[in-house]
């Protein structure tokens, strides 16, 4: 098996774009090189070897090792050095690679192949004792923390302990001689920890990295990232190993991050951030505040210190020949990473960029218009759920602001929150349904579960591209960061800004769009869904051939919907208009009532409502298609739970209080979700259902464009519970036409949620005209899992790999799909012209969409907030 591919020189093992095994990086390094940009020679080990390395109990596979030493001599062939030659000694970088990128969340080893004699080789080759004793004393610090697991705190007090012994104030201070001592302390800190030296064998180094950065795809980390990014985890990560350059060889040298356009906005200029003399690692870790990429962009932001335009015009035009070189060869906007080793450009590494939503709207769009994609691709182009971040609101511009200081907009998007200063704390008061926003100096990997648990990020330190800036716009959560004139005290939970303090739970307010830190909460306004947005969505709706529909049950939901594009209303939940305060009280009286009399007199009352409400709904989607789903959830839900409540319902209803609690002790269930409920109670109780169908006739009757109602049956199992509901729905109807003296038209269909139902979809078919499928109860009836106390043990479920996802998130395509797909079939086989939906949550997934267009179904139906993820979700599935 070839378990390593080599890249660069002349040598290519034809590596390129295989990203599934040699992981993103290794196959455009493969690209890079393939396609003549300059790239320092190294070898790729495959993912495969990853996953036989945990199949095998943690043992690498037979002829590794020599594919590996072949690797190497690959690199010493190219660069004329040798691994380990105390004369001229090859140094590599050692870095992890999984299939999609992972922003730190992954090891890297870096100077590797340092030791006590080629120390001396790299100082006399370079001719800079200094940097090669740096050098050594960031391997050492590095490969320690990484690749032994030692703390890094002591190497990091024993380099401040060196500075402040010698007055000196930056690392740069420190002198080769000074590093000698501090590479003898480190060695001495690694011995007294670890219990053995500093390995010396450049061999063993190799292998220790290379074993971390396997077993760091394994770390609690990078475990939580996969599960928040649904990344299997067996995919793996591959091994890099390069030779190194360097971009701390002195001024003519440099290291930088760059992207072919802006990443938050999308606009067609370079953007990126670079350091003079620094290694790679300066940068992303934004410990030092980086310089700008190019003269404008420094302009832009009344920055002093030079961009690498000005600084380095040479490197920098040969860069901007990579960028463009690039972007057409990917047709996608690129990260990337480069180092210039005494005014020489080189390239690490290249992938397509993460981006804000708004960002991938605008390059997607552009990029169709420039030619170099065309509009399917732009569709495709744009995760559904991204959209997400768009079509939430803004700040209102016109509300008063108390600014406490600017920062960098590093992901777009307003938030308002309590201040929290921990992750775990950020997480503790999200689940307790507060909002919060993570405040801290800078964020690291660790913070992964508190950055996703906040509304928003603010950070002190770190540039456009730091740790925060990067997670939180692939999460879609606002950030500010390099808010440099924070003072954050962790200890006392304290926040000091421009002569005010603000303690832990205090509100603010950040923009991720303009950098600002606000006091308190700013009012937002609701976003526009125009220019970029609305071009791509035009070109979607080209493109799918499901309609959309959304779930609404009020005459604003309904709007929002339809504003988003929805072509109908698919499930209107009516049982949500019983809750109105001034209808809840006929709905107890009714179910309080004695008999169907009683029963009577209340619905008479609840008529006239539910008739305002749906001729409101009808008005608003205006001849669009609107299916009414009947009374469906138990009665008990309308009856008050708490004891204090009881005495106010009684006398409201005109009960005594005893009749309540024993009509109430009557409705117990122990099952509720499979008990009295859907159907059953339109079986029981059919003045119920007469009721809301003569509702739903008056309103259509009433306006000048008749809808065609569907009215919708809940929770049926048996083609006889279906017949005996249409029957009261027709009766209904008759007796409104004759009293109006007008017909409309109209469909009686139902809801398939029982696998009954899906079974004998043929019979049921034989009376329903429609079917939606409602997979939230069709999944907890299949799968014998309660939607309502799932939460407590599904997460273990996914974590364990059960259910690749929550089942009430993304459909169940395996096992509740395939009762989806007889109930279609079997549907269709008796009434050909079935007109088949699906209005669970699932309506608004995208996976669960293109499972759903495959299986046929003619449309879907989301919340209005999903209406454009599902549009933009059904034309990929289409494509
Ligand atoms: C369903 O069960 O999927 C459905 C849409 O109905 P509800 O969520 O109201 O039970
Ligand atoms: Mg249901």
């Amino acid at each position: 098996t070839q378990y390593v591919y080599r890249f660069g020189g002349n040598v290519d093992d034809k590596g390129a774009g295989n990203k599934n095994l040699l992981g993103g990086k290794g196959a455009n390094l493969d690209g890079m090189a393939a396609i003549g940009l300059p790239v320092p020679p190294g070898f790729t080990i495959t993912t495969e070897v990853c996953t036989a390395y945990y199949a095998n109990g943690e043992a690498f596979p037979d002829g590794l090792a020599e594919q590996v030493a072949n690797g190497i001599a690959h690199i010493e062939g190219v660069t004329g050095k040798s691994f380990g030659d105390p004369a001229n000694p090859l140094l590599v970088s050692v870095r992890s690679g999984a299939r999609v990128s992972m922003p730190g969340m992954m090891d890297t080893v870096l100077n590797l192949g340092l030791n006590d004699k080629t120390v001396e080789g790299l100082a006399a080759s370079s001719g800079d004792a200094r940097f090669a004793w740096d050098s050594y004393r960031r391997f050492i610090q590095m490969y320690a923390d990484v690749v032994l697991g030692l703390d890094h705190h002591a190497f990091e007090d024993a380099l401040e302990i060196a500075k402040e012994d010698r007055g000196y104030f930056l690392d740069t201070e420190l002198e080769a001689n000074d590093l000698i001592e501090l590479v003898a302390e480190y060695k001495k800190l690694v011995e007294g920890e670890w219990g053995k030296p500093f390995p010396q064998d450049v061999n063993e180094q190799l292998w220790g990295a290379v074993g971390a950065v396997f077993a760091s795809w394994e770390s609690d980390r990078a475990k939580v990232y996969r599960r928040l990014n649904s990344i299997p985890g067996d995919w793996g990560t591959a091994v890099n190993v390069q030779a190194m350059v360097f971009g701390n060889m002195g001024d003519t040298s440099a290291t930088g991050v760059a992207f072919t356009r802006d990443p938050a906005t999308g606009e067609n200029a370079y953007y990126g951030e670079y350091l003079i003399n620094a290694q790679g690692e300066d940068v992303v870790a934004g410990i030092r505040t980086p310089q700008y990429l190019t003269k404008a962009a420094r302009e832009a932001a009344g920055a002093k210190p030079l961009s690498m335009e000005e600084a380095m015009p040479e490197a920098y035009a040969e860069l901007a020949a990579v960028f463009d070189t690039l972007e057409r060869h990917y047709r996608d906007m690129q990260d990337i990473e480069f180092t210039v080793e005494r005014g020489k450009l080189w390239m690490l590494q290249t992938r397509s960029g993460k981006r804000t939503a708004k960002a991938a709207l605008k390059i997607a769009v552009d990029m169709a218009a420039e030619g170099l994609i065309t509009k399917e691709e732009a569709v495709l182009r744009v995760d559904p759920m991204a959209l997400d971040q768009l079509l939430h609101p803004t700040l209102d511009p016109d509300a008063p602001r108390d600014v406490l200081t600017k920062g960098l907009p590093a992901s777009p998007g307003a938030a308002s929150g309590q201040i929290v200063f921990d992750a775990d704390t950020a997480e503790r008061r999200n689940d307790m349904g507060e909002s919060v926003i993570l405040v801290r100096v800078e964020t690291s990997p660790e913070d992964i579960h508190g950055m996703h648990a906040a509304k928003g990020i603010l950070t002190a330190r770190g540039g456009m591209t730091s740790h925060a800036a990067v997670v939180a716009r692939g999460m879609g959560r606002p950030c500010v960061s390099g808010a440099g004139s924070l003072a954050i005290d962790n200890t006392a939970k304290v926040l000091r800004v421009s002569g005010r303090e603000l303690k832990e739970g205090d509100v603010i307010t950040i923009d991720g769009s303009t950098g600002e830190v606000m006091a308190g909460a700013v009012p937002t306004l609701q976003p526009e869904l125009v220019g970029d947005f609305g071009t791509l969505m035009v070109w979607a709706d080209a493109a799918r051939r499901m309609k959309v529909r959304a779930n609404a049950e009020t005459p604003l939901d309904a709007q929002t919907a339809r504003d988003f594009g929805a072509e109908g209303i698919g499930l209107c939940r009516t049982e949500h208009m019983f809750f109105d305060a001034a209808r809840i009280t006929a709905v107890r009286q009714m179910i309080l009532a004695d008999d169907e009399k009683g029963r009577r007199v209340a619905l008479d009352r609840l008529l006239p409502e539910q008739r305002k409400d749906f001729a409101a709904i009808f008005e608003v989607m205006a001849g669009l298609p609107v299916t009414i789903r009947l009374l469906d959830p138990p009665l008990h839900e309308f009856l008050p739970h708490r004891e204090e409540e009881f005495a106010e319902v009684a006398e409201a209803a005109g009960v005594g209080i005893e009749t309540l609690k024993q009509r109430a002790n009557e409705l117990h269930e122990f099952n509720p979700m499979l008990g009295h409920r859907g159907c059953r109670l339109g079986v029981t109780y059919p003045e119920i259902y007469e009721m809301q169908a003569r509702a739903i006739f008056e309103a259509a009757c009433s306006l000048a464009v008749a809808p065609v109602p569907e009215i919708m049956i809940p929770l049926v199992g048996t083609r006889r519970e279906l017949e005996l509901m249409k029957e009261v729905v027709d009766k209904a109807a008759e007796a409104v036409f004759a009293e109006q003296g007008k017909r409309i038209d109209y469909l009686v269909g139902t809801m398939i949620e029982l696998p009954r139902a899906a079974l004998m979809a043929d019979e049921i078919a034989e009376v329903g005209a429609f079917f939606s499928f409602g997979t939230n109860d069709l999944t907890q009836t299949t799968l014998g899992v309660s939607r309502d106390d799932a939460a407590r043990f599904l997460t273990h479920y996914v974590d364990k790999g059960i259910y690749a996802r929550d089942p009430f998130v993304s459909l169940d395509v395996e096992g509740v799909g395939q009762l989806i797909e007889i109930a279609a079939t079997k549907g269709r086989k008796t009434r050909p012209d079935i007109k088949l939906g699906i209005c669970g949550e699932h309506g608004g997934d995208p996976a669960s969409i293109e499972f759903c267009e495959k299986t046929g179904l003619d449309y879907v139906s989301a919340s209005p907030y999903r209406v454009p993820i599902a549009r933009l979700a059904a034309a990929q599935a289409a494509l």
